[in-house]
């Protein structure tokens, strides 16, 4: 048998591929399944987009290598987004990096800016990638607590002198996955006042800016004075344009972050597909009018499900951005046998939340990526659930 690495040994399951297991062993035994446990948008991607593609895909000159950093065209249109939307000055040759997908970005950076032994600071709950990421490279994670109490903004009063003095580097996420979570450019501020006193670096992950909802705008991390010092900001197309299978995002922020960053990268791969990159390009000069569509659509399911889980006794603040809703589950039950239930006796696939970190438990997260009579028939699953428990009836 191979003998894989340590590291590869002891990392836990990826949970999703987990549940993807079950789900198919279920739907095999004749179970009609429906999945709010995925985390990616089940809209298409907008047309103008996938024309450019085509377009660029016909010429012979975008068939070879990308630069390693990216193409012009790709650069530029993130730095003016940058400029248009946060009139944050950044400069595109420098500042900004093409990743191919913002989930790989946040990795290499964790390899980039660590040592073996050194701590991270990752949020919790969090996107499971930071502590793996962080795992890989033989660091240590150390949970930044959040406020369970509703806001999830980060306790940063919760974390000793000392650990500050050892992290190296502290990561955010807002809007958030798994929780929904906004915040507001205070938190930025002090998460950058903190870097500075105690000399880490900061990675705030923004793969939820542009889906916001109710006249929310989120802020970016850069728009900190002096956050270029010691912050690099990491975005994607994936979800802002239904473009997840594309693979392609972007980090922003401090040169010698960014220059680490592509170091490793080029080490390990070369760039993505020129005509994405400027199909990508063509996305964020758009006038944002297919993520306005986008986001009427999430807003038309969130009401469908925050009503559904009053109805069944549970409350929800309507969430200010991402497409999740994250939600207690009902008492009496532990995050992973609610689940469980719901999948087994109601063909309902959620998420539990510590799937995402200790702190999510007691949680569960339910994505708005179905369509609105999916969605309708999982609530009614759900509501039977609840009054009934088992369901015979989702057997075929
Ligand atoms: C989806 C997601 C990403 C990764 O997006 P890609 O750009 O597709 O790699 C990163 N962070 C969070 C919090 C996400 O939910």
């Amino acid at each position: 048998m191979a003998d894989v690495s340590d590291r590869v040994k002891s990392m836990p399951p990826y949970l999703f591929s987990v549940i993807q297991k079950k789900k198919k062993e279920l739907e095999a035994s004749g179970m009609d399944i429906i999945d709010l446990g995925i985390g990616a948008p089940d809209l298409p991607t907008p047309a103008f987009i996938i024309d450019r593609l085509v377009e660029e895909t016909k010429k012979p000159n975008n068939h070879r290598y990308s630069t390693y950093h990216g193409c012009t065209e790709f650069r530029e249109a993130v730095a003016a987004y940058y400029k248009r939307c946060y009139n944050v000055e950044v400069d595109p040759e420098t500042e900004v990096l093409t990743l191919i997908g913002s989930k790989e970005g946040i990795a290499h950076m964790i390899m980039a800016m660590m040592n073996p032994g050194e701590t991270a600071l990752i949020p919790d709950p969090g996107y499971p990638v930071y502590r793996s990421a962080v795992h890989l490279i033989g660091g240590d994670s150390v949970y930044l607590p959040l406020d369970t109490s509703g806001s999830y903004e980060p306790k940063f009063s919760e974390i000793s002198r000392e650990t500050y003095e050892t992290t190296k580097l502290m990561l955010l996420n807002y809007p958030s996955n798994p929780t929904a979570a906004t915040t507001d450019f205070n938190t930025f501020l002090k998460a950058v006042t903190l870097a500075r006193q105690h000399d880490f670096s900061l990675i705030h992950d923004a793969a939820y800016s542009d889906l916001t909802f109710k006249g929310y705008k989120a802020p970016s991390i850069l728009q900190v004075e002096g956050a270029k010092d010691v912050a690099v900001e990491f975005g994607s197309l994936s979800k802002t344009f239904n473009m997840t299978g594309w693979r392609i995002g972007y980090a922003v922020g401090n040169k010698a972050m960014i220059k680490a960053l592509s170091i490793v990268k080029s080490n390990m791969d070369t760039c993505q597909f020129l005509p994405i990159q400027k199909a990508a390009a063509e996305a964020l000069n758009s006038d944002f009018s297919t993520v306005r569509e986008s986001i009427a659509i999430y807003e038309e399911r969130m009401e469908i499900v925050l009503a559904a889980l009053k109805e069944i006794g549970i409350t929800v603040e309507p969430p200010k951005g991402t497409f999740f809703i994250w939600a207690p589950v009902p008492e009496g039950y532990t995050s992973s046998g609610f689940a469980e239930k719901m999948l087994v006796d109601a063909g309902v696939i959620i998420t539990p939340g510590p799937a995402f970190g200790p702190s999510g438990e007691g949680y569960f997260r339910l994505s708005l990526s179905v369509d609105t009579d999916r969605l309708k028939q999982a609530m009614e699953r759900m509501k039977t659930f609840y009054t009934k428990g088992v369901q015979e009836w989702i057997k075929k």
